[in-house]
């Protein structure tokens, strides 16, 4: 690959949550400028300002933070090309959409809605794709000016030449031409005075020097439009890259509204700040949609830098990933396993504070061994380990009872444990497990029946770390005051 440094960009519209897709849209752009030590930007592009949704942008800049995907220009730390921020670069497209006018590659055009409605209705009653008829393209350029300063409504439109093809390029997909008959008078500036995306991603890629356009492959049918913008204003044509898509798990269509709302119910989410709450790292996340799409041929577990030392914009793929959640999983647990202790503390304790616990560190920081093959996500330490940060623990009755056994037999197998756990000096499992285990063959009962009694009393349930690791941290005094309480709730039964 061409190491030569590269400006890219991360363009998005604030107009919903950040998903995945998006969070993709980001990746591979920024992983191209650490790659090359080039520059990335994140630029919004907010000017359907009817799809606009408040909130959005802070949503982006946070699941960006959050991942790790840092820029180095942007609408809040600004740049050298600012402002970053397409509804407050009104003033450039406006200059630029009457510069093609000038060159005569764009008219204004004065049909209203309602004239446009009905050529669209008769064109599909002629079987024939709805498309601008040209009725202003023929106005005379002075006539139109000295409407447009009279105040009347007005789009632009870039005049499509009539005859001929043109040929652009996707890096993934080769070259294609287009015949220009195909291409519509496409508006480039809005009534309201403000640019469409076709209009608005072309001038600030330009002004932007963005050598490399990553973007989503909805817009791969307009590059022959873009390339005829770009190329009418005289300027060079950066290269397009058009991402696959994402299908639903099924493989089969994109993932409805409706689909995406009802995964959470699984622990699940294609949205950045829902994974951050269902107990997904950022590593995870990121190794999981950096690997839709992009083929890595060794090893699979990758962190942001190993991304960096290897990415190549070559081996991205243009066929469609389907989603696949179990991945996910693998990517996160992988990732949590390879997280220092002190670093997998932090990230875990906030998941106990949510519950209310009083947490203190040296505990944590000696659970985290007992834990941390186990966590699949962050949140996956609250059933494992929550109940070391309380007080007293509270086991079913009939959990207490071991299998094949009667409650009085399973108080009488507690109290022998008791002695034993007693008179050890302190409980670890190089103390406590040679004679539990002889206890275990002296009565001719099976390990799980013992240590399922010694679990539910000192653990309050049936799953839970190592019962010997767990109960040294859990501490002499409080084990044998456990085990006491669950042969009084025994002896009731
Ligand atoms: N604003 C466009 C979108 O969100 C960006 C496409 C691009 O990256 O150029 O789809």
């Amino acid at each position: 690959m061409d190491l030569k440094p590269v400006r890219t960009r991360f363009a998005p519209s604030p107009t919903g949550r950040m998903h995945l897709g998006s969070a993709r849209s980001a990746l591979y752009p920024f992983l191209l400028a650490r790659r090359t030590g080039g520059t990335f930007i994140l630029r919004i592009e907010d000017t359907d300002v009817k799809r606009t949704v408040p909130g959005a942008e802070q949503e982006l800049i946070e699941g960006l933070r959050w991942l790790g995907i840092n820029y180095d220009e942007g609408p809040d730390i600004g740049g050298p090309c600012g402002p970053y921020r397409q509804t407050e670069r009104r003033e450039i497209y406006h200059t630029h959409a009457w510069k093609l006018v000038e060159l005569g590659r764009a008219f204004p055009c004065f049909c209203t809605a309602e004239r446009l409605d009905k050529v669209r209705q008769e064109q599909m009653a002629n079987k024939q794709n709805p498309r601008y008829d040209g009725a202003c393209r023929a106005l005379d350029p002075e006539d139109a000016r000295r409407r447009v300063a009279a105040g009347e409504k007005y789009v632009i439109r870039f005049k499509m030449p009539k005859e001929g093809s043109i040929q652009s390029a996707d890096l993934l997909r080769g070259p294609i031409t287009t015949d220009n008959a195909a291409l519509d008078d496409t508006v480039l500036l809005k009534s309201d005075g403000l640019p469409t995306y076709h209009l608005a991603a072309m001038v600030d890629d330009h002004l932007m020097g963005i050598t490399h356009v990553i973007r989503g492959s909805e817009w791969l049918p307009s590059m022959p439009l873009h390339v005829h913008v770009i190329r009418a204003f005289g300027w060079d044509e950066p290269q397009f890259v058009h991402l696959s898509v994402f299908l639903k798990p099924s493989g089969k269509g994109k993932m409805s509204k409706r689909e995406a709302a009802e995964a959470i119910k699984d622990g699940h989410s294609i949205f950045v700040s829902d994974m951050k709450d269902l107990g997904y790292t950022p590593e995870g996340v990121l190794n999981w949609i950096a690997l839709m799409g992009w083929g890595v041929s060794e090893g699979d577990v990758l962190t942001l830098d190993d991304m960096i030392a290897r990415f190549d914009i070559n081996n991205l793929t243009p066929s469609p990933a389907a989603i696949n959640f179990a991945k996910l999983d693998h990517f996160n647990g992988a990732h949590i396993r390879a997280l220092r202790t002190d670093d997998l503390a932090a990230r875990l304790k906030p998941y106990f504070l949510r519950e209310h616990l009083t947490v203190d560190d040296p505990t944590l920081t000696r659970i985290i061994p007992l834990i941390r093959e186990r966590l699949v996500t962050l949140d996956d330490c609250l059933p494992f380990a929550a109940w070391f940060f309380r007080a007293t623990v509270q086991p079913k009755p009939e959990e207490l009872v071991a299998k094949g056994l009667t409650a009085a037999q399973s108080a009488d197998v507690a109290r022998k444990a008791l002695e034993i756990l007693s008179a050890l000096p302190e409980i670890n499992p190089a103390t406590a497990e040679p004679p539990l285990r002889a206890l275990v063959e002296r009565l001719g009962l099976g390990p799980n029946q013992v240590f399922g009694i010694l679990r539910a009393a000192v653990t309050g349930q049936t799953v839970s770390p190592p019962l010997f690791e767990s109960m040294e941290i859990v501490g002499k005094e409080k084990v044998l005051e456990r085990v006491k309480k669950a042969i009084e709730i025994l002896e009731k039964m």
